[in-house]
């Protein structure tokens, strides 16, 4: 194992590996975390209480996490000076696996979200979002039971690239001057140009992916969302892309909407299907049930994760993950709420979401399912943190420990 300045490596432990993109998991597996800033050590420190708990009871001392803390944001910044070392990237790189609270990023300065480097460096091509509605959180529609969705959005390209120059600048001046002259534009003076690449290789093992978790989870659906009738080579392309790959490499268990209104059965077969986003932000409110796997874009499902997370009245419990061919990292969605930093006092329930959504990656089902278990019945009993208690009528408003306590209370 390599060496580090600043982590110490647990002495029991071993590495999760990855073969073919499956991590390969041993019974006592080091995995990396970041605590994060602001409230991030609190919702760690419950979520680690929860895990630990969880895996404890489910496998009676047979497997069992060591943890390795690795530094991000304001704690690095305090140890060694920097907001990201080379060292904790090499440490995800090397366990495969690792989860992290939420991180300030810093003002000012040039220096580029650390959320963002993480995923670029370790090319962590997917944002996966599960959103579902957990029974007694407050949502504003009707049935927020119909929605259960999980969310690929593309992470490395699009508007999101980091391509983009600001009005008035020489770089400016000279695209408008190459696009309007050479390729028959009409940019406008004064205008800011951004660049949106969409690749047939970042496209393709994306919805890959995409594919694979549905066949991996029994999920029945997987719908290419994109605004392919207006942005025809980029968005357009996505879809094209995505029912190639679905053919070429899936082509035995998928089935498209167009071969099934032909007569073909989804019988045993993954169907595949695109919606334009603006319509389908109406889908998810009208017909959410229609919809499982969701793979997007980056902006598109930027916008759209949100808006389903708010849809079952989770965004404070909304979980994610970024996930490369190599290295996933489960994140909370949220942002360090600074104004509660050390209060003990906020929802940890998007970053034990995360960790359920890496013990399910491990493998670790029975301890994830656990979790589950543990916040269902925290929240039926209606013990819940200020965020959640203030829009039920009943509740008892628990700290973010005590919170945690309840979801052991309750597996
Ligand atoms: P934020 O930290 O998500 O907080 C906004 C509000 O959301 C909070 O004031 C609170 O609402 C509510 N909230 C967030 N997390 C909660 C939790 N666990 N439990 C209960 N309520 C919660 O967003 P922000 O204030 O825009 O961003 C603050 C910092 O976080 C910025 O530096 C930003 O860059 C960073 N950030 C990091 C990440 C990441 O690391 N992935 C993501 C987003 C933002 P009430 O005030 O109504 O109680």
């Amino acid at each position: 194992m390599a060496e580090y300045a600043y982590a110490r490596i647990p002495s029991e432990g071993e590495k999760i590996t990855v073969v073919d993109r499956k991590p390969q998991v041993p019974d006592r597996p080091i995995v990396p975390f970041i605590e994060g800033d602001g409230i991030g050590p609190d919702i760690w420190r419950a979520t680690r209480r929860v895990v630990d708990a969880a895996v404890e009871k489910a496998y009676e001392g047979r497997k069992k996490i060591s943890w390795m803390e690795i530094y991000a944001g304001e704690k690095a910044h305090e140890m060694s000076g920097e907001w990201l070392p080379q060292e904790t990237l090499d440490a995800l790189s090397e366990f495969k696996v690792g989860i992290k609270g939420p991180l300030t990023t810093p003002v000012g300065g040039g220096i580029r979200s650390l959320n963002v480097t993480l995923r670029k460096v370790l090319d962590l091509y997917s944002c996966v979002r599960p959103v579902r509605w957990i029974p007694g959180v407050p949502s504003p529609v009707k049935a927020p039971e119909k929605l259960d969705v999980v969310i690929y959005r593309e992470n490395t390209e699009d508007v999101y690239a980091d391509i983009e120059w600001a009005s008035g600048t020489p770089e400016v001046e000279t695209l408008r001057t190459f696009l309007n002259e050479g390729l028959n534009a009409s940019i406008r003076e004064g205008s800011g140009i951004g660049i949106k690449p969409i690749s047939a290789f970042g496209t393709k093992r994306h919805v890959a992916a995409a594919i694979r978790y549905a066949l991996e989870r029994g999920r029945s659906s997987v719908t290419l969302v994109h605004k392919g009738n207006i942005m025809k080579y980029t968005e357009g392309a996505f879809r094209d892309w995505g029912y190639e790959v679905a053919k070429e490499q899936f082509g035995d268990v998928t089935v498209t909407e167009a071969e099934v209104w032909e007569g073909a059965s989804t019988e045993g077969k993954i169907l595949v299907k695109d919606r334009i986003a603006d319509a389908m932000f109406q889908q998810v409110l009208l017909r959410p049930d229609e919809y499982d796997v969701v793979v997007t874009p980056n902006l598109d499902g930027d916008f759209l994760s949100d808006a389903c997370a708010a849809q079952v009245g989770g965004l404070g419990m909304a979980p994610g993950a970024n996930i490369g061919d190599e290295v996933a990292v489960f994140e909370a969605t949220h942002g360090t709420a600074p104004k509660y930093t050390g209060q003990n006092k906020v929802n940890p329930g998007s970053l034990i979401l995360s960790a359920v959504m890496m013990l399910e990656y491990m493998g670790w089902n029975e301890a994830a399912g656990r979790i589950v278990r543990g916040l269902e019945g925290a929240v039926a009993a209606k013990t819940v943190t200020y965020d959640l208690e203030r829009q039920m009528e009943g509740a008892t408003k628990v700290s973010t420990s005590e919170f945690a306590e309840a979801v052991v209370g309750h597996m």
